[in-house]
């Protein structure tokens, strides 16, 4: 650590996820008298069993963004991560932050809004020990505050997405005719967002996302990752990230100018060996402030006004970006702490072990996984539709399947991955996020891609041993909360299906079901 010894007024922290040179975190801030805190820190790390590349992507684009304060004339007090933990200054931020406040002799900490509960409780209680003021600023890489959120939900029965990202288009005038309708005539073009792509597959041309080649300041964190965390799931061989704002931009116009016109009509679209389609893979950029959701909303905007992007691609990118992205903010801060521990549907099971290791027989499940474990990415569909399914259909505990997602992608942070898990894919809060859980067979996958075509398992069958497991585990996932599902009108039509099999077949699918969780139970 640089400068410890050196008497600071103000301690500005910044964490791991707020790499925004212009946060509101600097405003007042006196480089002749405060410093700003970074720190790479073990319980960090290790509080899940972090993914290694997004390791080295947090500590990378941190050592960077520290030499970008640096240069602005800014004190930074930098605690590294290094090889060797027997010089760890301490295990968690608090205990790092404490040691520096005795050092520095600090009288006030700030810091913006962090996004996880956790770590806010930690400074918190820090600050109280301390006796020194923690003053939180609010998160200005945000269209909304936790509070204007809670104002619009306030007195309303339910939380729909789409009614706060309509008011989100008024509110900040996006997308919007002069007399306030939707451009184009309708709010939400997901309807036009639904392509496959057939029998032939993506084009032979389909754009790929540039990559960036790892500078010396990243060749060193990989190399202090893969020795220091050698036990943690993922390899570190596909590194192409940007970890610079610079970096970050080149990605976004790529984006932009390759992948946005085709982003929307296969939004939805699966195909085996092929990562990103046409995604945009710029949330983990958003997430951790190296892009600001105005740009990146203003960008995609000014495409298509320039006829360069079709309405419903950029529609459903900007719905992505103020919408979802905002409104799970709002249902984090909103429900939080006792968010992390709902679980409507009782959901009891262990995470089968192919979610760390990607070993499986399912071809969907393999293609997943490959990517995550490869680049910590999966995109939209693949979350929800085969992993996140997956894991809801097999019964895992919903705070397990959020843990393992904080994990693994580059992108989750709590704020985002807790609504993203336990409402969205899980319903374990009962319907605030979905209104009913997103659950599908195997003919859904069959429909959207062509994973089914080379798996050892039919999606059509429900029993027998090349039954999909899927489709095994969707049945008895609707027989075993027959009683929490029956009255969810939005459930009808596949409760209905579930009635019409007679006692025989489902005796056969339970049986199966049962067979499943053994081999993936072990
Ligand atoms: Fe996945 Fe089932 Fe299709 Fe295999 S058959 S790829 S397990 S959906």
């Amino acid at each position: 650590m640089c400068g410890k010894s050196a008497k600071v007024r103000h301690l500005h922290l910044v964490l791991g996820d707020q790499l925004d040179r212009d946060s509101a975190l600097f405003e007042g801030f006196d480089p002749a008298q405060d410093a700003v805190w970074m720190a790479e820190v073990v319980g960090e790390a290790t509080h899940v069993w972090s993914h290694k590349l997004r390791l080295a992507f947090f500590f990378s684009a941190m050592r960077h963004f520290r030499e970008v304060v640096e240069a602005s004339g800014r004190r930074v007090l930098y605690t590294r991560m290094e090889v060797d933990g027997s010089r760890d200054r301490g295990a968690s931020l608090a205990e790092v932050l404490d040691l520096d406040l005795t050092g520095t002799g600090a009288s006030r900490l700030v810091v913006v809004r962090p996004g996880d509960y956790r770590v806010l409780d930690q400074l918190i209680d820090l600050a109280q020990v301390r006796g020194v003021p923690l003053e939180i600023r609010e998160d200005s890489h945000f269209y909304d505050l936790p509070e204007g959120f809670r104002d619009w939900a306030a007195g309303r029965k339910t939380l729909v997405l789409e009614t706060y990202y309509r008011e989100m288009r008024r509110r900040h005038g996006i997308l919007l005719e002069t007399n306030g309708k939707p451009v184009g005539g309708e709010w939400n073009y997901d309807g036009d967002n639904r392509e496959s792509f057939g029998r032939k597959g993506p084009p032979a041309d389909l754009p790929q996302v540039m990559p960036i080649e790892p500078d010396a300041v990243t060749r060193e964190v990989i190399e202090m990752v893969n020795r220091r965390f050698a036990d943690h799931p993922g390899h570190l061989e596909c590194f192409d990230l940007p970890v610079s704002r610079n970096d970050a931009l080149k990605w976004l116009n790529q984006f932009i100018d390759e992948r946005l016109p085709h982003f929307g009509d296969f939004q939805d679209a699966l195909w085996s060996g092929q990562r990103f389609l046409y995604h945009s893979r710029l949330s983990a950029l958003l997430n951790v402030k190296l892009l600001h959701p105005r740009e990146v909303v203003a960008a995609v905007v000014a495409a298509w006004e320039a006829g360069r992007a079709p309405l419903n691609s950029v529609e459903g990118f900007v719905r992505q970006v103020i919408g979802w992205r905002e409104y799970v903010r709002g249902i984090y801060w909103l429900r939080m702490p006792d968010y992390l521990d709902l679980n409507f549907l009782e959901a009891k099971a262990d995470l089968p072990s192919f979610f760390w290791d990607g070993k499986t027989e399912m071809a969907c499940l393999a293609d997943a996984m490959e990517n995550v474990l490869n680049h910590g990415y999966a995109h939209h569909i693949q979350r929800l539709m085969v992993l996140g399914l997956f894991a809801q259909l097999f019964g895992v505990r919903p705070r397990a399947f959020h843990e393992w997602h904080l994990a693994m992608y580059l992108d989750a942070i709590d704020w985002v991955s807790a609504p993203n898990t336990i409402g969205m894919s899980h319903y374990a809060d009962g319907g605030v996020v979905g209104t009913k859980p997103y659950c599908a067979s195997g003919n859904y996958i069959n429909r959207m891609s062509n994973h089914c075509a080379g798996c050892r398992f039919d999606p059509g069958k429900s029993v027998g041993e090349d039954a999909c497991p899927f489709t095994t585990l969707y049945w008895a996932f609707l027989d075993r909360n027959r009683g929490k599902l029956k009255g969810n009108q939005r459930m009808a039509f596949q409760m209905k299906n579930l009635e019409r099999k007679n006692e025989d077949e489902m005796a056969g699918i339970r049986a199966r079901a049962r067979e499943v969780r053994e081999v993936l139970q072990g």
